[in-house]
């Protein structure tokens, strides 16, 4: 069957679908409601008494027109369903709707009910036309709304119509089921054909919603076969790296070289390194902790297994000045020991840069440092046993296929910055093995975290200055180096020029990232020394900077950044044994958004209870920030509500490859038809990334 066969299908239509990425009857199944209509959850006029969010209407457009002058102009609707009349009005936006709105149109409309004047109103509502018989069906049974008006630009289609295609479709077209029947049972999932029925047919909103999940699920686990599937077939092909048991120098680091206890989440987390070291297996492991928990320690003690075994070991990480920092830090950590470490970063002398890779293409240097530079194609090591990943916010999932293309495939450790939440994890990282590092070293006093405005910036210096009189380091944060007129932001030069003022008797230094690598990590270096005492920074000091006498951190318009990246930065501080204080200073005009950002970082100091709250502000999309982020386009499953059925997916897809690895078997062939496109997908993404 083609979509030219569907009735009232007129070439103007079809036109329409196709911009909306439906060019087959397949699609066009897939194409679901945006909302249901039934008694439930339709609201009658009459019966409104408070102001109510998310509130679905439907009536008969009775008036509507233009009003006002200037910057008062509006649009404005009068909705009528016999009980009562509602005021829909757009301040923006609303000549879209003069144009597709006509009085006598019968329409759902659905947002945030308030009372202005003597109506109740909804400004900017969610409009979908219906039929007039859908308008009653508080009495009836259950109608699907599609989302016509926001998916066909131009060309009207009612969701009456679809309704009608997608009933023809169903009457002609039987679909094979492909999810095995004992998972459908084990969920109470509907068949193929019922759940396509469910969903735009429904009688009941139970109907729609178990269909609704076993889409979420079919997606969910079809993803999850194909990342399981490549991870086998790595392992398969895998490593002659192995090693059993651990040597001299891992022994003498840990214990003689580390002053302090490891916690508990250290440990366990070594101990998987060590138990896949061990395997025969490549090692594909994702350590998971918050800032300041200790990855570093556990990177070092999976180089140096490695490192006791003959190998060389790679240490990436997102910047400069961070690889030098873990240069600095592992130079220090493995002093005496005859270790040689090797700095790799772009815009080293061609000399010192050749006498480098030299070093590394030998085998003299154990243990080479770097930015991506230690990526590219010219580094050739002589045995490269592991690679470690400290990961920034961006999550370069590409990255770790380059090692896998370099010799003796080698063993990769990915470090996360700050947490991630679970369902993004298993997802964008779904090939490997995760450690969750939980808590921080014990005797880390919490930050103390507070908002604070423009107004009480008086009292904030005096407190700067009553810490810095008693030793203490500073950190001044700005979103921005350059002044953008259209944002006004104060930016870190200014800001920079002011403390000066207000502090003529400290020493304050600026760092941004304009600056060249040099004088950065000069500028860094006097830091860490204790030589200047308050930094005014641009976010260039996000990355894993350690600094542990710095006691307070002020973030400028703290409103501007993301969540995750506030809690990043915040972790630069709270690492000595000193009380310390992240002061967040906003602006009066805040987002609601950005205020519940503010107040999640006063309230927890916990990196995963805040990765989840980011989610849940910004959506998976944003959390991850780049489209490059590896995160599948999923149409029916929701990664933040649908924590639960992606568990069971992970679950099934395991359980399923551990039976029957090549999917063997007829019942399976519908299956492994369905889920190539998803495994292609995924090779792909690693390929070209
Ligand atoms: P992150 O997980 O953010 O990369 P780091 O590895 O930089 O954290 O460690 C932060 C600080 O905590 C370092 O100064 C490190 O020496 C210290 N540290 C690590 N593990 C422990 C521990 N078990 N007990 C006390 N301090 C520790
Ligand atoms: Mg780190």
């Amino acid at each position: 069957m083609r979509l030219e066969d569907l009735h009232k299908l007129t070439p103007a239509r079809l036109k329409a679908l196709n911009q909306a990425s439906i060019f087959s009857v397949l699609d066009l199944l897939h194409f679901f409601p945006r909302r249901y209509l039934d008694r439930n959850n339709i609201k009658s006029i009459g019966m409104i008494r408070f102001n109510e969010a998310s509130v679905t209407i439907t009536g008969k457009v009775q008036q509507i027109e233009e009003v006002g002058f200037g910057k008062q102009k509006r649009l404005e609707a009068f909705i009528n369903d016999g009980t009562g009349i509602l005021k829909c009005v757009w301040f923006k936006g609303g000549k879209y709707f003069q144009k597709t709105l006509k009085k006598g149109d019968y329409i759902s409309v659905f947002g945030d009910v308030k009372k202005f004047g003597r109506y109740w109103s909804v400004a900017h509502p969610e409009i979908d036309k219906i039929g007039e018989n859908d308008q009653i069906s508080r009495t009836q049974g259950t109608v699907a709304v599609y989302p016509s008006t926001s998916f066909f630009k131009n060309t009207y289609i009612s969701s009456q119509t679809i309704t009608g295609w997608m009933r023809e479709i169903l009457e002609h077209i039987q679909h094979r089921e492909f999810i095995p029947p004992q998972l459908l049972q084990k969920y109470s999932y509907p068949n193929l054909n019922l759940a396509y029925r469910l969903i735009h047919l429904p009688e009941q909103t139970s109907d729609y919603e178990k269909a609704r999940e076993r889409f979420a699920f079919e997606e969910l686990f079809l993803f999850q076969l194909a990342i399981q599937t490549l991870k086998i077939s790595s392992e398969k092909a895998s490593t002659s790296i192995l090693i059993d048991k651990p040597g001299e120098f891992t022994r003498t680091f840990f214990l003689s070289k580390i002053p302090f206890e490891l916690t508990d989440g250290q440990k366990n987390s070594l101990s998987d390194i060590r138990k896949d070291l061990a395997s025969g297996r490549q090692m594909n492991r994702l350590i998971q902790g918050d800032v300041g928990s200790g990855k570093t320690i556990v990177a070092i003690g999976a180089i140096l297994m490695c490192i006791d075994a003959g190998y060389q070991a790679a240490f990436v990480a997102p910047t400069e000045i961070l690889a030098e920092q873990h240069f600095i830090t592992l130079s220090e950590y493995l002093s005496g020991m005859d270790i040689n470490i090797r700095l790799l970063v772009g815009g080293q002398k061609a000399k010192l840069r050749e006498d480098i890779l030299t070093d590394i293409s030998s085998g003299g240097a154990h243990i080479v440092v770097g930015t991506h530079a230690v990526l590219q194609e010219t580094v050739n090591f002589h045995k490269l046993g592991i690679a470690v990943i400290d990961e920034q916010h961006r999550f370069g999932v590409a990255q770790r296929a380059v090692f896998q293309k370099k010799a003796h495939k080698p063993h990769v450790l990915v470090m996360s910055a700050t947490p991630i939440p679970r369902s993004l994890a298993l997802t964008v990282f779904g090939e490997l093995d995760i450690s969750v590092i939980k808590g921080l070293p014990s005797g880390r006093k919490p930050i103390i975290t507070a908002i604070r405005s423009d107004k009480k910036r008086k009292d904030v210096y005096n407190f700067v200055r009553d810490s810095v009189n008693e030793g203490g380091q500073v950190y001044v944060v700005y979103p921005l180096i350059e002044e953008s007129e259209a944002l006004d932001l104060k930016n870190a030069t200014d800001g920079y020029e002011k403390l000066k003022i207000e502090f003529p008797n400290f020493t304050i230094e600026l760092l941004h990232g304009k600056m060249d690598a040099a004088e950065k990590q000069e500028t860094m270096k006097r830091f860490s020394a204790g030589d200047v005492q308050i930094l005014v920074s641009t976010t260039v000091i996000e990355v894993g900077v350690n600094v542990p006498n710095a006691r307070i951190m002020i973030i400028e318009d703290a409103e501007r950044f993301g969540l995750s990246q506030l809690h990043q930065l915040r972790g630069r501080i709270g690492r000595g044994s000193h009380q310390s204080f992240c002061i967040l200073m906003a602006g009066v005009k805040q987002s609601k958004t950005a205020r519940e950002r503010l107040k999640a970082m006063e309230q927890s100091n916990d990196g995963f209870l805040i990765a989840e709250k980011d989610l849940n502000l910004r959506g998976p999309g944003d959390f991850l920030g780049t489209r490059q982020s590896g995160l599948p386009d999923f149409k029916h499953a929701d990664l933040l509500n649908d924590q639960h059925i992606l568990e069971y997916a992970k679950q099934e897809a395991t359980n399923l490859l551990e039976q029957n690895p090549d999917l063997r078997g007829d019942e399976y062939i519908e299956l492994k038809k369905r889920f190539l496109p998803y495994l292609n997908k995924r090779k792909e993404f690693f390929s070209t990334g």
